[in-house]
């Protein structure tokens, strides 16, 4: 029996979780064992606990396989002190549980490509996976700061730093994803500048001789960034570190072009994760039953399938997934002539109709 924390949090967070644990809640029929347990963050955790981490959730965070998490955030909550925020709850939570990879897919299902800007054949079967470093680079490198320049006038600094270690586990985690998928590991850098990426492609090269069965490539990342837009059916995982992969895990995931529909995983080094679609709270359609709940669905897919080991039931969920795109069901955001709008709570209950 796999244990999973449900953290909702604020805006439509509640509504689109609800309709991702109706779906697990659907394949326990189906045989997968799933104890789950619920509590407050964010913003409603502030409210009910003046904490938008309560103790309380941040047990059950670490005694679980996995968490699943909706969003955190609104406008109500802009002017609290910073400690009180409610995206400070996501930031310990990487933190407290050394959340270092970032797995980030975009994926164009046939019947999206007019919701891409990029020319439908261009963008048609899109699947690419992003793997990003979370807790390294230029974000968290020491010494920071603004100081007194020479000759005048102020200077801001930063330092870009990876350790081989941080290298190496970010690596294993590309070549793991590439092994679920379709083998190839493109490891982006800009090794033609930075000691730190030279570093990054000789530990990544090293680290590729233990997965044979991966065809490993290296692109540096300004050419990335135009191959992405210019053929991004390229590419199969790109792993990277946390500033470019923040950079371009945004550019691809507009080239589907549909927010409501992108999952996101954060794993520690045992494969434990936190599980969110890559949108925000939505507050302008919160407890409208207008959110579109697939990117909670497929974030609870990404759960199966990174830490509960459940590849099957992972496919039957994104599968299921594309059979109500295919019917022509769609919630507001996706709705064009021609197909069924739907609610929020009626494309979970279609999801979990469409399940084999
Ligand atoms: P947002 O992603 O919440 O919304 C951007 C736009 O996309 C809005 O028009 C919204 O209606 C739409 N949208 C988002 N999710 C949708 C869905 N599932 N279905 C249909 N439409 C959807 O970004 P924002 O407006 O910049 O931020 C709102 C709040 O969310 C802020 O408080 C922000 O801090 C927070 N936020 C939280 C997370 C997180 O919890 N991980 C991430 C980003 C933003």
């Amino acid at each position: 029996m796999k244990k999973i924390a449900i953290l909702a949090g604020d805006g439509v967070g509640p509504e689109i979780t609800a309709q991702a644990v109706a779906v697990l809640e659907a394949l326990e029929h189906g045989g997968v064992k799933l104890a789950m347990q619920e509590a407050p963050v964010g913003g409603a955790a502030y409210d009910a606990a003046g904490d938008p981490l309560p103790e309380s959730t941040l047990k059950l965070a670490k005694e679980v396989d996995a968490i699943l998490f909706g969003s955190v955030g609104g406008p109500q909550y802009d002017a609290l002190p910073r400690p009180k925020r409610p995206e400070q709850a996501l930031l310990r939570l990487r933190k407290e549980l050394g959340l270092f990879a970032n797995l980030r897919p975009a994926t164009v299902h046939p019947q999206l490509v007019n919701a891409s800007t990029l020319r439908p054949e261009v963008v048609s079967g899109l699947d690419v996976l992003i793997v990003r470093e979370l807790t390294g680079d230029i974000y968290f490198g020491q010494p920071r700061g603004i100081r007194p320049a020479e000759g005048g006038g102020r200077e801001g600094f930063d330092t870009m730093r990876y350790t081989e270690h941080e290298i190496v586990r970010i690596a294993r985690v590309g070549f793991l994803a590439a092994r679920k998928r379709s083998r190839r590991l493109c490891s982006v850098d800009k090794a033609n500048v930075l000691e730190t990426s030279q570093l990054w492609r000789e530990v990544v090269t090293a680290v590729g001789k233990e997965y044979p069965d991966v065809a490993l490539t290296h692109m540096y990342v300004d050419n990335a960034a135009m191959q992405l837009l210019r053929d991004p059916k390229q590419f199969d995982v790109i792993v990277t570190g946390n500033m470019f992969g923040d950079i371009l895990s945004d550019e691809a995931s507009m080239l589907t072009g549909s927010i409501g529909m992108l999952p996101s995983a954060s794993l520690d080094e045992r494969s434990k994760g936190l599980y969110e679609p890559i949108h925000g709270s939505a507050p302008d359609i919160a407890g409208k039953n207008a959110a579109n709940p697939l990117a909670a669905i497929l974030s609870a897919a990404m759960m199966l399938r990174y830490s509960l080991g459940e590849d099957a039931a992972a496919v039957r969920v994104e599968r299921a997934v594309a059979k109500v795109l295919a019917q022509g069901l769609r919630t507001a955001d996706l709705h064009e002539p021609g197909t069924t709008r739907l609610g929020t709570r009626e494309m979970g209950e279609a999801v979990v109709a469409a399940l084999e």
